[in-house]
């Protein structure tokens, strides 16, 4: 039978990709919902091709949207708005799977909102899971949701552990053997550059992945290496695993897509052309394989593959976001609010790349960590550390 999905930022990177796939398996997946934020263009083209039954938008959008409708002659689509839209579609009883990949903090109810539904959660959204964290687990456990990670690296640690296992570890000790997983990151973009030609990269320069086309908001975190520090505190998460047994490894060429290290001496290594369309399709199909228009890995092509430890001087950001998974509560909250209101600033030409890390830095070193005992409470110091880093960027202009 065919299994309804709903796509949480239908017109972005990882949106497109789902679509990509599902647009291969007509007769496993159908489109039940797709919501878009700014490319309302896209998201009229997507309704026509998918046919969803309903689509959110933000309210004042819907003007927009209804008119491409008539010019495309789109019909028998309802249309829902804002954040109580995103959330009925996630949680929709006529939904089986829903694709977490809105970016950033504000996907983390719509999000939350699937896994209390029970559905299968394919989660892109790493941002989500690094403020909510326990809490995330906690209700997927409740309601009998499915978390299965999109992101290629802990999609790539899943599929090197066991069958069925997501949790590897129990009281602080490695479950099955597992001795360390090595979590791969391509260095991004500026990998070479030192500290002085740092301070100088442009946004259009940190946009441009060598290997990945994403995003601009994760492409700078990859430039930054703050993208493997949320990564770190995700796989924390989602493997139930302590800060200590995740080793970041640096490998440029972005074949291997994470690895696990296990007690007999054997290091398991998922391999692939770098495209999220892979994941995205384990992740929907698993525990079964289904095709994607990914060529196969030609290893006489890509011949050598390096790995090095990260400098941690040049890319202080993953030093911020171990920190912050040390300190926990709310620290990774706190991390991920002043990293997207920092990123956001240097997109927007008004702090330098390297000031990233430090509004990172002095905002976590302000806001108060404390028990992060609910999402409310999550919410507000999302709310208060993004305060904060704004006015630090307001000082930091003048
Ligand atoms: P993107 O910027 O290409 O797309 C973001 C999507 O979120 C768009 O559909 C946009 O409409 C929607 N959105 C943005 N702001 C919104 C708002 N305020 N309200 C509602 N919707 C909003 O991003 P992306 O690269 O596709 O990344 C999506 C998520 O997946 C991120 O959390 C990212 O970290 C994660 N991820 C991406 C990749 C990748 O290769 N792109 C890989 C791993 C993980
Ligand atoms: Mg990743």
């Amino acid at each position: 039978m065919s299994q309804s999905i709903c796509i949480l930022g239908a017109t972005g990177s990882i949106g497109q990709s789902t679509l990509k796939v599902v647009a291969e398996h007509p007769e496993k997946y159908s489109i039940f919902a797709v919501t878009g934020h700014s490319r309302i263009h896209e998201l009229a083209q997507i309704c026509k091709q998918y046919q969803p039954k309903v689509v959110v938008v933000p309210s004042n959008q819907v003007d927009t949207l209804q008119q491409l409708f008539k010019l495309h002659q789109i019909e028998n689509i309802e249309i829902l708005t804002d954040e109580a839209g995103l959330i009925q579609v996630a949680e929709h009883a006529d939904v089986d799977i829903v694709m977490a990949a809105i970016i950033g903090g504000v996907g983390l109810l719509p999000t939350l909102a699937a896994v209390k539904a029970g559905k299968r959660v394919l989660l892109a959204n790493k941002e989500a899971l690094v403020m909510s964290g326990d809490l995330m687990l906690q209700a997927a456990k409740q309601h009998q949701a499915l978390l299965l990670p999109v992101d290629s690296e802990h999609n790539a640690i899943f599929q090197c552990l066991p069958q069925n296992y997501l949790q590897i570890e129990k009281n602080g000790e490695p479950l099955l053997g597992v001795q360390q997983v090595l979590l791969t990151a391509s260095g991004g973009p500026f990998i070479h550059h030192s500290l002085e030609q740092l301070k100088r990269v442009t946004p259009a320069q940190a946009v441009k992945h060598p290997n990945w086309s994403m995003g601009q908001k994760i492409s700078v975190d990859s430039a930054t290496l703050m993208n493997k520090g949320l990564e770190l505190i995700e796989a924390c998460h989602l493997f139930s695993i302590k800060e200590q047994f995740v080793t970041v490894v640096v490998h440029p060429q972005s074949i291997i897509h994470s690895m696990v290290q296990y007690v007999d001496g054997s290091t398991l290594a998922q391999m692939g052309n770098p495209d999220m369309c892979t994941p995205i399709a384990h992740a929907l199909a698993w525990p079964e394989r289904i095709t994607t228009p990914v060529p196969p890995l030609d290893l006489f092509v890509h011949s050598q593959l390096d790995f090095q430890e990260p400098d941690l001087m040049r890319f202080p950001a993953l030093k911020l976001a171990r920190q912050a998974m040390q300190a926990g509560s709310l620290a990774p909250a706190i991390l991920n609010a002043a990293n997207e209101i920092a990123v956001a600033a240097f997109l927007n030409e008004k702090i330098q790349f390297l000031q990233i890390a430090q509004v990172v830095e002095h905002t976590l070193n302000h806001v108060q960590n404390s028990s992060a005992e609910s999402i409310e409470k999550i919410l507000h110091t999302d709310q208060v550390a993004r305060h904060f880093a704004t006015e630090y960027i307001a000082q930091l202009e003048s």
